[in-house]
């Protein structure tokens, strides 16, 4: 046994790391610094170790495998794409929705040249910014004016800190909810420098506890969809038809926060009927704000849409320069909007659609596919089941997808290590575990995937 001290001096240096011929593999991966890095920090742990005396492996094939797998683990956290087989449609910590082709190549086109972001070419002068998403959502949604933030959650604070300042806002007590992440809608009230009004009860609210809350300081009757969470039983809410009669005799802002988003009636895809963004300007909402990557299926980004006097005051507001959107996310947002004006062919044309409305025959028939391919793989059994899956980002909670699983075990792997191991694979795999089973919902695996998802199980078994 070496003693510590010839230990020490056996440790490989850096330089004679870098010229090895597998350090030359790891820099065609890696960029060089990132592998001088890693290499210096490993040493240093060895040496730490042999110092304690410990006796860690001080080869250079040891080192630098080492030095691998450092690397690999620091490129997890790099943003990448995923494979989703939750079953979880708008899945927010999986990025919501992936967008639409369209999508996807008019913010390549922005990206890599100049754009007309705010040059009229007809005049060659300075022009609105947003190119023809106002006029798409003129004729999608009949909103006379409209302006596209960062997020839902901005175009809220906008909308509020612009129409409620210093002003009232009346909101029933059953709508005053957190949405996740920090969106509470009493905060967010008072973050706008509006002082918050509730009326009702949690399950009842009606016209007339409204209309005894209005007063001279009243600026905005507030109306904000529960989204992540239902009241069910013994309950009444105000429709927005009945509110509007209300603002406008009292010369008061009616918003409507409609979360999701929806621009289509969603009951021809076999869901829940959702209040849509036509319906709820239909019904008299002065401005109603939505997500763009919810059920829309765009970018993120939020939309402000109603009165054109009043969302010419929020772009006014010096916060909207703050809070606005970027050519990238305005590209995709329009591209994505220009499908809407083909409405039979969104179920194939907005993922989003696609995935939603997909029946179970036909996800019967793909995860036979994919049970097919994975059947296929040496210690690797296979199973089909029933299984629910979901609408996510705080849309139609209540209301389970039913979908066909394709189910996997391997000898001598719990699921939850495979898991993790096909969370590791390249691009990583993400699958819900089923008692001791690792299940893979097809609903929300894309065309194309199920090879990825065969690649990433070999890998994860072959590593056993
Ligand atoms: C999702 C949601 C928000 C927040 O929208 P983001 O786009 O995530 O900022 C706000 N209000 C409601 C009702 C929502 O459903």
């Amino acid at each position: 046994m070496p003693t510590p001290h010839a230990a020490l001096r056996a440790l490989p240096k850096v330089h004679t790391l870098l010229e090895s011929d597998a350090a030359q593999t790891l820099h065609a991966d890696w960029p060089r610094a990132s592998v001088l890095a890693e290499m210096r920090a490993e040493i240093d742990a060895r040496r730490q170790q042999i110092l304690a005396g410990e006796m860690p492996a001080v080869t250079e094939d040891a080192v630098l495998e080492a030095v691998a797998a450092r690397l690999k683990a620091k490129d997890l956290k790099r943003l990448r794409r995923v494979v989703n087989a939750t079953g979880i449609v708008i899945h927010t910590n999986l990025g919501r929705a992936p967008m639409a082709e369209a999508a996807v190549r008019a913010v390549t086109e922005a990206a890599r040249g100049y754009t007309n972001l705010e040059m009229d070419l007809h005049t060659g002068k300075r022009g609105g910014r947003g190119g023809q998403i106002g006029e798409l959502l003129q004729t999608l949604t009949g909103a006379e004016a409209v302006l596209v933030v960062n997020n839902n959650a901005a175009a809220v604070l906008l909308a509020l800190g612009t129409l409620a300042s210093g002003g009232d806002v009346v909101i029933s007590r059953g709508e005053l909810v957190e949405i996740g992440g920090g969106f509470r809608v009493p905060d967010v009230i008072t973050q706008s420098g509006a002082r918050l009004v509730e009326v009702g009860t949690t399950n009842k609210t009606r016209l007339a506890d409204y209309a005894r809350a209005v007063t001279a300081d009243t600026k905005v009757l507030l109306k904000v969809h529960p989204s992540n969470y239902k009241l069910v039983g013994f309950v009444e809410e105000t429709p927005v038809s009945e509110l509007a009669g209300l603002a406008s005799e009292r010369g008061l802002v009616l918003m409507n926060d409609l979360g999701s988003g929806a621009l289509v009636d969603l009951t021809q895809y076999g869901l829940p009927l959702e209040p849509t963004v036509p319906e709820t300007l239909a019904a008299g909402a002065d401005v109603v704000t939505v997500s763009g990557d919810k059920l829309l299926g765009g970018p993120q980004c939020g939309l402000i849409l109603g009165r054109r006097e009043l969302i010419e005051r929020l772009g006014a507001n010096p916060l909207y320069r703050a809070l606005r959107a970027d050519k990238l996310t305005l590209a995709a947002l329009e591209a994505t909007l220009r499908l809407y004006l083909d409405p039979a062919r969104l179920t194939e044309t907005v993922p989003i659609l696609g995935m939603l409305a997909a029946n179970k025959d036909a996800l019967a028939r793909r995860a036979r596919r994919l049970r097919t391919m994975l059947a296929k793989i040496d210690g690797v059994e296979t199973r089909l089941a029933d299984g629910d899956g979901f609408t996510g980002g705080g849309a139609l909670p209540t209301v389970p997808l039913p979908t066909k699983r394709v189910l996997v075990r391997a000898a001598g792997m719990s699921a939850e290590a495979l898991a993790a191991a096909l969370r590791r694979a390249d691009p990583p795999v993400i699958a819900v575990i089923d008692d001791d089973w690792l299940a893979f919902d097809v609903r929300t695996v894309q065309g194309g995937e199920f090879r990825l998802i065969a690649d990433a199980l070999r890998g994860a078994i072959e590593s056993l």
